[in-house]
Protein backbone atom coordinates (compact mmCIF):
# COMPACT_ATOMS: atom_id res chain seq x y z
CA UNK A 1 0.00 0.00 0.00
CA UNK A 2 0.99 3.52 -0.30
CA UNK A 3 0.37 5.20 3.06
CA UNK A 4 0.65 8.80 3.90
CA UNK A 5 1.73 8.61 7.92
CA UNK A 6 0.93 11.34 9.50
CA UNK A 7 3.74 12.32 12.06
CA UNK A 8 3.84 14.30 15.24
CA UNK A 9 7.56 14.16 15.71
CA UNK A 10 10.52 12.37 15.02
CA UNK A 11 10.91 10.09 17.74
CA UNK A 12 7.54 8.72 17.32
CA UNK A 13 7.47 8.63 13.60
CA UNK A 14 11.09 5.88 13.93
CA UNK A 15 9.26 2.69 15.24
CA UNK A 16 5.61 3.51 12.92
CA UNK A 17 8.36 3.68 10.06
CA UNK A 18 10.10 0.77 10.71
CA UNK A 19 6.78 -1.20 11.13
CA UNK A 20 5.19 -0.04 7.93
CA UNK A 21 8.39 -0.02 5.46
CA UNK A 22 9.37 -3.82 7.30
CA UNK A 23 5.28 -4.78 5.65
CA UNK A 24 6.51 -3.74 2.64
CA UNK A 25 4.28 -0.74 2.31
CA UNK A 26 5.33 2.29 0.52
CA UNK A 27 5.85 5.69 3.02
CA UNK A 28 5.85 8.91 2.82
CA UNK A 29 5.66 11.54 6.31
CA UNK A 30 3.27 14.24 6.48
CA UNK A 31 4.29 16.62 9.16
CA UNK A 32 0.85 18.07 10.19
CA UNK A 33 0.47 19.81 13.25
CA UNK A 34 -0.83 23.22 13.78
CA UNK A 35 -1.51 22.20 17.90
CA UNK A 36 2.35 22.57 18.69
CA UNK A 37 3.45 26.31 20.22
CA UNK A 38 5.52 28.21 19.60
CA UNK A 39 6.42 28.13 16.00
CA UNK A 40 10.09 27.15 16.97
CA UNK A 41 9.35 24.64 18.86
CA UNK A 42 7.14 23.32 15.49
CA UNK A 43 10.08 24.06 13.29
CA UNK A 44 12.35 22.57 15.72
CA UNK A 45 10.31 18.96 15.65
CA UNK A 46 10.30 19.33 11.84
CA UNK A 47 14.17 19.75 11.68
CA UNK A 48 13.97 16.47 13.66
CA UNK A 49 11.75 14.50 11.45
CA UNK A 50 13.27 15.48 8.40
CA UNK A 51 16.99 13.38 9.98
CA UNK A 52 14.26 10.67 10.58
CA UNK A 53 12.41 10.63 6.79
CA UNK A 54 16.48 10.99 5.64
CA UNK A 55 17.46 8.30 7.77
CA UNK A 56 14.87 6.15 6.51
CA UNK A 57 15.12 7.10 3.02
CA UNK A 58 11.14 8.08 2.44
CA UNK A 59 9.52 11.52 1.12
CA UNK A 60 8.01 13.78 3.73
CA UNK A 61 6.07 16.51 3.45
CA UNK A 62 5.97 19.68 5.64
CA UNK A 63 2.25 21.27 6.22
CA UNK A 64 1.69 24.87 6.95
CA UNK A 65 1.27 25.82 10.43
CA UNK A 66 -1.99 27.40 11.30
CA UNK A 67 -2.17 27.64 14.73
CA UNK A 68 -5.14 30.29 14.64
CA UNK A 69 -7.41 27.69 13.44
CA UNK A 70 -6.34 25.32 15.47
CA UNK A 71 -7.20 27.09 18.09
CA UNK A 72 -10.98 28.25 16.70
CA UNK A 73 -11.34 24.24 16.81
CA UNK A 74 -10.36 23.69 19.55
CA UNK A 75 -11.71 26.44 21.61
CA UNK A 76 -15.28 24.55 20.54
CA UNK A 77 -14.62 22.38 23.83
CA UNK A 78 -15.99 23.80 27.20
CA UNK A 79 -13.33 24.51 28.94
CA UNK A 80 -10.38 23.72 26.52
CA UNK A 81 -7.81 25.92 28.01
CA UNK A 82 -7.71 24.54 31.68
CA UNK A 83 -8.64 20.88 30.66
CA UNK A 84 -5.75 18.22 31.25
CA UNK A 85 -4.82 15.76 28.64
CA UNK A 86 -6.45 12.91 27.18
CA UNK A 87 -9.80 14.56 26.86
CA UNK A 88 -11.64 16.58 24.43
CA UNK A 89 -9.31 19.06 23.82
CA UNK A 90 -7.43 16.51 22.36
CA UNK A 91 -9.81 14.62 20.36
CA UNK A 92 -10.83 18.10 18.49
CA UNK A 93 -6.92 18.12 18.03
CA UNK A 94 -6.92 14.81 16.60
CA UNK A 95 -9.70 15.07 14.69
CA UNK A 96 -8.27 18.79 13.49
CA UNK A 97 -5.04 17.38 12.19
CA UNK A 98 -6.21 14.27 11.00
CA UNK A 99 -8.88 15.93 9.03
CA UNK A 100 -5.65 17.58 6.76
CA UNK A 101 -4.01 14.19 6.33
CA UNK A 102 -7.65 12.84 5.17
CA UNK A 103 -7.11 15.81 2.38
CA UNK A 104 -3.87 15.47 1.05
CA UNK A 105 -3.72 11.78 1.50
CA UNK A 106 -6.97 11.92 -1.45
CA UNK A 107 -5.62 15.02 -3.15
CA UNK A 108 -2.48 12.64 -3.81
CA UNK A 109 -3.75 9.43 -4.64
CA UNK A 110 -2.57 7.47 -1.25
CA UNK A 111 -3.98 4.27 -0.79
CA UNK A 112 -4.84 5.20 2.86
CA UNK A 113 -3.59 7.06 5.85
CA UNK A 114 -2.51 6.38 9.86
CA UNK A 115 -0.76 8.36 12.62
CA UNK A 116 2.17 8.50 14.45
CA UNK A 117 0.35 9.41 17.47
CA UNK A 118 -0.79 6.00 18.92
CA UNK A 119 2.92 4.75 19.43
CA UNK A 120 2.62 7.12 22.17
CA UNK A 121 2.06 5.92 25.83
CA UNK A 122 0.74 8.78 26.52
CA UNK A 123 -1.92 8.65 24.00
CA UNK A 124 -5.09 6.64 24.36
CA UNK A 125 -5.45 4.65 20.64
CA UNK A 126 -9.03 4.31 20.99
CA UNK A 127 -9.53 8.07 21.34
CA UNK A 128 -7.20 8.58 18.55
CA UNK A 129 -9.31 5.70 16.04
CA UNK A 130 -12.61 7.56 17.36
CA UNK A 131 -11.33 11.04 16.43
CA UNK A 132 -10.89 9.85 13.53
CA UNK A 133 -13.44 7.71 12.84
CA UNK A 134 -15.53 9.65 9.78
CA UNK A 135 -12.28 10.41 7.69
CA UNK A 136 -12.51 8.72 4.55
CA UNK A 137 -9.04 6.42 4.27
CA UNK A 138 -8.07 6.04 7.98
CA UNK A 139 -6.15 3.04 8.80
CA UNK A 140 -6.38 2.32 12.52
CA UNK A 141 -3.17 1.29 13.36
CA UNK A 142 -1.84 0.80 16.19
CA UNK A 143 2.01 1.29 16.84
CA UNK A 144 2.19 0.65 20.55
CA UNK A 145 1.90 -2.93 19.88
CA UNK A 146 5.06 -5.01 19.87
CA UNK A 147 6.76 -2.80 22.61
CA UNK A 148 6.17 0.13 19.96
CA UNK A 149 7.12 3.21 22.31
CA UNK A 150 10.17 1.39 23.98
CA UNK A 151 11.78 0.83 20.96
CA UNK A 152 11.05 4.43 19.43
CA UNK A 153 12.59 5.83 22.90
CA UNK A 154 15.44 3.56 21.65
CA UNK A 155 15.78 4.51 18.45
CA UNK A 156 15.77 8.20 19.30
CA UNK A 157 18.30 7.80 21.58
CA UNK A 158 20.71 5.95 18.67
CA UNK A 159 19.62 8.62 16.52
CA UNK A 160 20.80 11.42 18.39
CA UNK A 161 17.04 12.88 17.83
CA UNK A 162 15.55 15.64 20.46
CA UNK A 163 12.92 14.63 22.56
CA UNK A 164 9.99 17.11 23.84
CA UNK A 165 8.91 17.28 27.17
CA UNK A 166 5.55 18.50 26.42
CA UNK A 167 2.84 17.13 24.45
CA UNK A 168 2.63 20.30 21.79
CA UNK A 169 -0.25 22.67 22.37
CA UNK A 170 0.39 26.05 25.01
CA UNK A 171 -1.70 24.30 27.36
CA UNK A 172 0.50 20.97 27.76
CA UNK A 173 3.32 23.27 28.33
CA UNK A 174 4.35 22.99 32.06
S1 LIG B 1 -2.25 18.21 24.92
FE1 LIG B 1 -1.42 17.42 22.99
S2 LIG B 1 -3.07 16.22 22.04
FE2 LIG B 1 -3.97 17.50 23.66
S3 LIG B 1 -4.63 19.38 22.60
FE3 LIG B 1 -2.57 19.78 23.35
S4 LIG B 1 -1.21 19.22 21.67
FE4 LIG B 1 -3.22 18.32 21.23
Amino acid sequence: MRILLHACCGPCSTTCLEDLLGQGHEVTLFYSDSNIYPYEEFEKRGAYLKQVAEHYHVDYVIDSWDHEDWLDAVSKVDGYQGMGEGLGRCSACFSFNLKRAEKWAKEHGFDGFATTLTVSRFKNSSQIFESAKDLDGFLCMDFKKHDGFSRSCRLARELGLYRQSYCGCEFSRH
